[in-house]
């Protein structure tokens, strides 16, 4: 899953982009809020977590831009204590939730993991075709109701991907983008290194190769 991280305080930014990378999430962070709206304007993310006091253009504003474009991208709202009013705005805006600086990672990491089932319609917290099954909470992966197997952090988020739709072919490029973020180099051939690893941990038959065009999971595995 790919993530946008707009937030101008430099220290709690690098706390949450790290938080964000051992969770698996691709993530690309700007630090203003016209940056923000134009990288919005030009990439698919499956979540943004939004910073309300930022330089020149604030948080409630690339909200509402975001909005009015008719834009549905899940929205967590991360802000200060004291912001009683903006939090309501915020919310009444178009914000799907908001986590209140200070606070834990693990709590940002499970609201996210809430708005994210909420806004795909998903009341099980797991990603299921059926044939196989990811808890995003513990990134294991479960085949036939078998044994839990443990994913690593790229073989989850190729998953993950891959499960968010079943049913639906995601091309090489597809796949990269909800792997990598910024600044993270894409090894050749890593989406093939992933599959090939991750059919040896769940078996052959978990994911579909339709050649030229991509990969999926079976719509009812
Ligand atoms: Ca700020």
């Amino acid at each position: 899953m790919r993530v946008l991280l707009v937030e101008d305080d430099p220290m709690i930014g690098e706390a949450i982009q790290e938080a964000l990378k051992d969770a698996s999430y691709a993530t690309d962070w700007v630090k203003n809020g016209q940056t923000a709206l134009n990288t919005i304007a030009c990439q698919n993310y499956d979540i943004i977590l939004l910073d309300l006091g930022l330089p020149g253009k604030d948080g409630l504003e690339v909200l509402n831009v975001t909005r009015a474009k008719d834009n549905p991208v899940p929205l967590l709202i991360i802000t200060a204590r004291d912001g009683l009013d903006d939090r309501i705005r915020g919310l009444d805006g178009g914000a799907d939730d908001y986590v209140l600086k200070p606070f834990e990672m693990t709590e940002l990491l499970a609201r996210m993991r809430a708005v994210l089932r909420r806004k795909g319609g998903i009341a099980s917290p797991y990603f299921t075709n059926g044939l196989v099954s990811l808890d995003p909470a513990t990134r294991e992966a479960t085949v036939n109701a078998g044994g839990p197997i443990q994913l690593s952090s790229r073989e989850f988020a190729l998953l993950q991907a891959l499960l968010v739709r079943p049913g639906a072919i995601l091309s090489r490029s597809d796949l990269e983008d909800r792997i990598y973020g910024w600044g993270e180099e894409v090894e050749s051939n890593a989406v093939d290194f992933l599959i090939h690893a991750l059919r040896k941990k769940l078996g052959s038959e978990v994911i579909k190769n339709v050649r030229g065009v991509g990969w999926m999971v079976l719509k009812n595995g």
